[in-house]
């Protein structure tokens, strides 16, 4: 029996929602502005505290992206900007612009400590916007990929993310183009965790929920380390699909039909990943699976089952206890 209600668990931490379609224009089935402001009080209210939510897309392929912020500021959500790395025309002023609509940061992806020839517009427009918000006073958010090519460059990367102000810096072990193995996730991971202890910003990681345990090896204890899909997580498409993450597309409800806190509270799927009792292997047994679980997108990936271990942690087989 289902007995979950807003009262009893919270919600999501952050939102990520893609308000735009791929390729831009306003296709069948696009949550126009009048379709997104019932969701937005929904979320605003049915949460406490209510999520944070990161709007994301090309702002350029919305012709009232500047309403839909303005909305989500009114029903007194805290709204993040995530621009899409290949958007363009977001100068200084489009970023001012979005301060006065009242959001409180902007997120911007940076990758490597220099402009590699490949990405070089692209890093050229995260600094430009980077600059922006931190002159503006707006939080800076940085996010990361990880790769195997990337790592040699993390110290650097961690040295621009302090020069540049950061506020949160987001490492995303879970990407298409990840390709680091568990060992060399452990290995990251440890090292990040000596870097956070210095770091002026907040360090989150997200697709490597196993931080919990080497942190908590290393004897540090940071709430809101890690953001796990459908826990901490949750996605939502231009079209108003909702899914537990950006890398986890089953599909929980659409927001044509359905209210997001209800999806969030009894959909199939985030029940799923809530049960951690069903979890098998490593980390049905593993001292951490309340706090960490594992990456289920990965899991899901990787073995066709969501509640299979996750293939992306290097934690003994036999280890199930917290040190
Ligand atoms: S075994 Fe699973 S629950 Fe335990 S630390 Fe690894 S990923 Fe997390």
């Amino acid at each position: 029996m289902n007995t979950l209600s807003a009262n009893h668990i919270p919600g999501p931490s952050r939102i990520v929602w893609q308000v735009t379609a791929p390729g831009g224009g306003n296709r069948p089935g696009l949550l126009a502005l009048k379709d997104t402001l019932p969701v937005m009080s929904d979320i605003s209210d049915a949460f406490s505290p209510p999520p944070r939510l990161i709007l994301a897309g090309h702002p350029g392929h919305r012709h009232d992206f500047d309403l839909l912020l303005w909305s989500a500021v009114r029903r007194g959500l805290s709204v993040i900007v995530a621009p899409d790395p290949n958007a363009t025309g977001i100068s200084a002023a489009k970023v001012e612009d979005w301060q006065f609509t009242g959001v409180d940061g902007l997120e911007v992806r940076i990758d490597s400590p220099v402009a590699k020839p490949s990405r070089a517009e692209q890093f050229e427009n995260a600094m430009l916007q980077a600059d922006a918000a931190t002159h503006l006073g707006l939080a800076l958010h940085v996010t990361t990929t990880i790769t195997r090519a990337g790592v040699p460059g993390l110290e650097r990367l961690g040295d621009l993310v302090r020069v540049l102000g950061t506020t949160e810096w987001l490492l995303d072990f879970d990407s298409p183009e990840t390709d680091l193995s568990a060992q060399e996730a452990e290995e990251v991971l440890t090292w990040l965790s000596t870097w956070a202890r210095e770091a002026p910003c907040r360090v989150t990681v997200y697709g490597a929920p196993q931080w919990v345990r080497i942190l908590d090896w290393a004897g540090v204890h940071w709430p809101g380390a890690v953001v796990r899909d459908g826990h901490e997580l949750c996605f939502i498409d231009a079209f108003g699909h909702v899914y537990p993450g950006p890398r986890m597309r089953v599909l929980a409800g659409n927001l044509h039909r359905r209210a997001f806190s209800r999806i969030y509270l009894d959909a199939p799927v985030f029940e799923a990943i809530r049960d951690t009792s069903r979890l098998e292997g490593r980390c049905g047994v593993c001292g951490y699976t309340e706090l960490c679980g594992g990456s289920r997108a990965r899991a899901l990936r990787m073995t066709g089952r969501i509640t299979a271990d996750d293939p992306g942690c290097l934690r003994p087989p036999d280890y199930s206890g917290i040190a």
